[in-house]
This record gives structure tokens, C-alpha cells and sequence, in this order.
């Protein structure tokens, strides 16, 4: 969220506040009610105020100024009406929106307030007049059916408004947890899994992966293509090679282990392991990857190996490692078993 949108989304809230207030201030001269009629006067000046301090970005004072004010006008209606009216559950909703607030100051990297403390305050002022109201009554004996009137209103808008408000905060915690998870768990060029994740799915390898096969694979002469052609096309040829692998070993987990070398584990459901591979570098080989005028082919050498019983997790990795090494020895383009 930008500085841009949390100024429209002020403006907006700013607004239906003050017409708000006009509709309140309407009832109170209705009712008769002439402290709350006065009090009304400043009110309207303050959010009046709310939009020049919007326009002006001073978005730290107006958020204070209106959160004081909030405060002190569920204060002084309670007071003032008692609290069958239900402006005290105000505190309810203006409480979790000081949190959001905080959240928001932060995320644009400018001051906020410290909505812990403003909560503090207003809970205490909020349990303070209705205390007050219920011991000493309160100032203004109005018509009882207007009361109901506004506890329905009031306490229908406060619970409305804290059931959507968790459902979105928790539905934004678990999207920014799979984003988070993602990043930890997938390169970001070739969106294969990364080096951390697989080793740790290594390191969580059940007995089902016990004849479960590795494969090390290293695009060849890959320097050679970056010199040639550029790193963009470098990059190109690490997505197009992590393409294939992906939809060739689709039921394997694929990673990338370092610059242009992969590993693969291959599980047990898959019969054979050796064409598989074959597949796979064959596939490689075939293709043509297009990089502005040019058609870069390239091809790849793997070692491959089936882990030995008791065999530690980094031993499996040397030798398929030391396959590898084989293969880039007698000529390349090949698969090492
Ligand atoms: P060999 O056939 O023996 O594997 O030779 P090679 O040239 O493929 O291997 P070498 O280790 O000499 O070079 C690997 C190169 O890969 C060096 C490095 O700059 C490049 N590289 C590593 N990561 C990336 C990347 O993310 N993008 C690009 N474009 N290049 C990368
Ligand atoms: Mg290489
Ligand atoms: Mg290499």
C-alpha cells in the first residue's frame, strides 16, 4: 500500500465520519440535548480540519488528532446519554483500526503511532464513563426506545466490523505466509525448489525413500555461453533447462543446487530412474533456445546413483558428485549410473 492510497482511504473514512457526526449532532438537537449539540460544533471543525491535514500529508497529527477525538466524544456521549446508547462499544472497532493504523505508518516507512499505548488510554477512558454512568446515571434522561435504536446500530456496526476485520487480517496473515514460504523454499529465476529445501528434504527422507535415486546435473561449458552470448541469455538457458527438467521429472523433486547445477531426487515409484534421465538430457539436447537473432543448443552431464544402505545423506551427494565429475571427464553430454 502507497502513500497515494492511504490518503484516498483517509479522505474517504474522514468523510463518512463527518456525515456521521452531522446525522448525530441532527438527533441531539432533536432530542434536546444541547451539551452534545455544542460539542458537535467543535467535532465538525475537527474532521473539517481531518481533510486540510490529509491534503497536507501530515497523515501522523491527523491520525492523533482524530483518535483523541474519537476518545473523547464516546466519552462525553456516554456521559452524557449513558450507556444503553452503545457509544462506548465505539472502542471496540477505533481500538483494532489504531492497530491497522500503526501497521500502515510502518509500511509506508513514515511515523505512526504507538497504537499499544493509544489503546491503553481510550480502554481506560471507555471503562471510566461507564462506570461513571452506571453509578451517578446520566446527565441527559432521554426516551428509552431512542436508546435501543442506537445500542442496535452501534453494537451491529462494531460486530460487523470486527467480524470482517479478523476474516481479512487472517486471511492476509496466511497469504503472507505462503508468499514468505515460497521465497524460502524456491529460486527465484528458475522456480525450482532451492538448496535449503531440498536439503531438508533430505534430512526428512523416510523409509519410502530408501531406494529413492539422486541425480547431480551440470549444464556444460555454461561459461562458455555467458561469454558468448551475455548473462541475460545465461539466465534464459538456466529457465529453459529448469522447464524441461520440471515437466520431464515431474514426479521428482527438482532443485537448483548452485549456479547451473541441479539436483534431483528421484523416488522409488519411478521404475526406472536411468531413462529417465536419458530422457531428460536427450530432451536438452534437442532443443533450440531462441535469444534475440540466435539458437543456443545446449546439453547437460549427470551422475546418478541409488542410495546404499546405511549410506549418509552427504556421502549419497559425493557420489553422485563424484559421477558427475566422470562425466564431465569422458567427453560430457552424458549420463553417469
Ligand atoms: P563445465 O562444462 O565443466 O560444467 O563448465 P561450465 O562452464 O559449465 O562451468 P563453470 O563452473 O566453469 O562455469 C559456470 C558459470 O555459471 C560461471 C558463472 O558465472 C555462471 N553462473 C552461475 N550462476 C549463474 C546465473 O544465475 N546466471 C548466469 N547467467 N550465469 C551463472
Ligand atoms: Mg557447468
Ligand atoms: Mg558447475
Amino acid at each position: 500500500m502507497d502513500l497515494k492510497k492511504i490518503k484516498k482511504i483517509s479522505f474517504a473514512v474522514n468523510a463518512v465520519i463527518l456525515v456521521l457526526v452531522l446525522g448525530l449532532m441532527a438527533f441531539f438537537i432533536m432530542s434536546d440535548v444541547t451539551f452534545l449539540v455544542y460539542f458537535s460544533i467543535p467535532t465538525i471543525m475537527v474532521y473539517i480540519v481531518g481533510f486540510f491535514l490529509i491534503h497536507k500529508e501530515k497523515l501522523l497529527t491527523y491520525v492523533r488528532l482524530i483518535f483523541t477525538w474519537l476518545t473523547l466524544y464516546m466519552c462525553v456521549t456516554t456521559v452524557c446519554l449513558g450507556h444503553s446508547y452503545g457509544f462506548h462499544l465505539y472502542c471496540f472497532s477505533v481500538i483494532p483500526i489504531s492497530f491497522i493504523t500503526e501497521y500502515m505508518g510502518y509500511k509506508i516507512h513514515s511515523k505512526h503511532i504507538k497504537a499499544l499505548y493509544f489503546s491503553l488510554g481510550m480502554a481506560a477512558l471507555a471503562v471510566m464513563s461507564t462506570a461513571y454512568v452506571t453509578y451517578f446515571g446520566p446527565v441527559y434522561e432521554r426516551e428509552q426506545k431512542y436508546a435501543a435504536i442506537f445500542w442496535l446500530m452501534n453494537s451491529v456496526s462494531v460486530l460487523g466490523f470486527l467480524i470482517f476485520y479478523t476474516n481479512y487480517l487472517i486471511h492476509a496473515i496466511i497469504s503472507s505466509e505462503e508468499k514468505l514460504n515460497e521465497i524460502a523454499m524456491v529460486d527465484r529465476l528458475t522456480g525450482l525448489y532451492n538448496r535449503h529445501y531440498m536439503i531438508s528434504c533430505l534430512d526428512k527422507m523416510n523409509t519410502d525413500y530408501n531406494s529413492a535415486c539422486l541425480a547431480m546435473a551440470d549444464i556444460d561449458d555454461f561459461k562458455k555461453i555467458n561469454d558468448f552470448y551475455g548473462h541475460n541469455a545465461g539466465d534464459l538457458v538456466l529457465e529453459k533447462v529448469s522447464e524441461k527438467m520440471k515437466s520431464v521429472c515431474s514426479g521428482c523433486t527438482v532443485s537448483r543446487w548452485g549456479g547451473e547445477e541441479f539436483l534431483i531426487l528421484i523416488p522409488r515409484s519411478v521404475s526406472d530412474p536411468e531413462k529417465l534421465m536419458e530422457d531428460l538430457r536427450s530432451d536438452i539436447a534437442g532443443e533450440k533456445i531462441s535469444f534475440e537473432e540466435s539458437e543456443i543448443t545446449v546439453t547437460i552431464t549427470a551422475g546418478m546413483a541409488k542410495r546404499q544402505d546405511g549410506q549418509s545423506i552427504d556421502k549419497w551427494i559425493q557420489t553422485v558428485d563424484s559421477k558427475l565429475y566422470d562425466g564431465k571427464h569422458s567427453g560430457k553430454n552424458r549420463i553417469v549410473s
